[in-house]
């Protein structure tokens, strides 16, 4: 691991899929790995910046393990978190993206000795995104699903209008919101139903990003996190999940992640 770059910025990318990681990895063609606590990560550049790309691991704890080891043993300086999440708000839809503004844990509930939802010891339930890193990904993700739209295809030149009409998805749209994370797959419109219930505001539900939160608060580290929606959280599975990641969400994420990288 390199120790003399520690007063550079050093961004910590967690990819949720392995597709994902490996579209990010043929940016990076002077990536080193680095394998530690069960993971690899890939030390590189792309556009010129320190880039530590690493697959985060489904359910909090190994986000939490991962961005934890991005943050003190690979000096990451920003985390940007890529995935997909099930779709909870009303207009929330199969393809669309949401950046995260605010995120929570559905399942925490410490009740009586904390309020439900609250994080111990630390009087809240909702933790912020970084403001500046949340513009800079609704703006990137904007920018890809227009040229998507206008029947182009995004920069990665890998996701097009074909495989959307394939799958079912009109126009995508971008959202920035709360995500609720939690240590469970929402799979029946009974569960979703019930986040919903509890939290009005929520747009996602995933596994990790509240998790990837709470590492990236307690250390003082900027942090975003930018998922497509693969599913509606309900009883009716995504007609082709394995089609869908490979054929829209890792494209999406590699063109997102690469305009902002652009714009840095
Ligand atoms: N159905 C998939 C499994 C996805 S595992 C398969 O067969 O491979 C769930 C991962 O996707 C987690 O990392 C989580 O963050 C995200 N996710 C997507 N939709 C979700 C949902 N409805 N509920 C919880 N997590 C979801």
């Amino acid at each position: 691991m390199t120790t003399d770059l520690n007063h550079t910025k050093r961004i910590g990318i967690l990819a949720a899929m392995p597709e994902e990681l490996k579209t990010f990895l043929d940016e990076m063609p002077d990536e080193h790995q680095v394998e530690l606590a069960g993971r690899t990560f890939w030390v590189g550049h792309w556009h010129g910046h320190v880039v530590i790309a690493v697959l985060s691991g489904i359910g909090k704890v190994a986000a939490a393990v991962t961005s934890s080891l991005l943050i003190n043993r690979f000096h990451a300086t920003e985390i940007w978190f890529t995935g997909v999440a099930g779709g909870l708000g009303e207009e929330v839809r199969v393809g669309d993206v949401v950046v995260a503004d605010e995120l929570m844990q559905h399942d925490l509930d410490a009740r009586p000795l904390f309020p439900r939802f609250e994080v111990p010891g630390k009087g809240v339930s909702v933790l912020k995104t970084d403001a500046d890193l949340a513009n800079r990904a609704v703006q990137a993700a904007q920018v890809v699903l227009q040229v998507v739209a206008h029947d182009g295809e995004s920069h990665a030149g890998q996701l097009c209008r074909q495989d959307l009409d394939a799958l079912g998805i009109g126009r995508p749209a971008v959202h920035r919101g709360l995500i609720a994370s939690g240590d469970q797959f929402i799979g029946s419109a009974k569960a979703s139903q019930g986040i919903r219930d509890a939290m009005p505001a929520v747009l996602a539900v995933e596994m990790e990003g509240a998790a990837v939160a709470q590492v990236c608060h307690d250390f003082g580290v900027p942090f975003v996190v930018i998922r497509t929606i693969s599913d509606r959280a309900d009883d009716e599975a995504h007609i082709d999940f394995q089609r869908f990641i490979t054929a829209v969400a890792s494209p999406f994420s590699h063109a997102v992640v690469d305009a902002m990288l652009r714009s840095e």
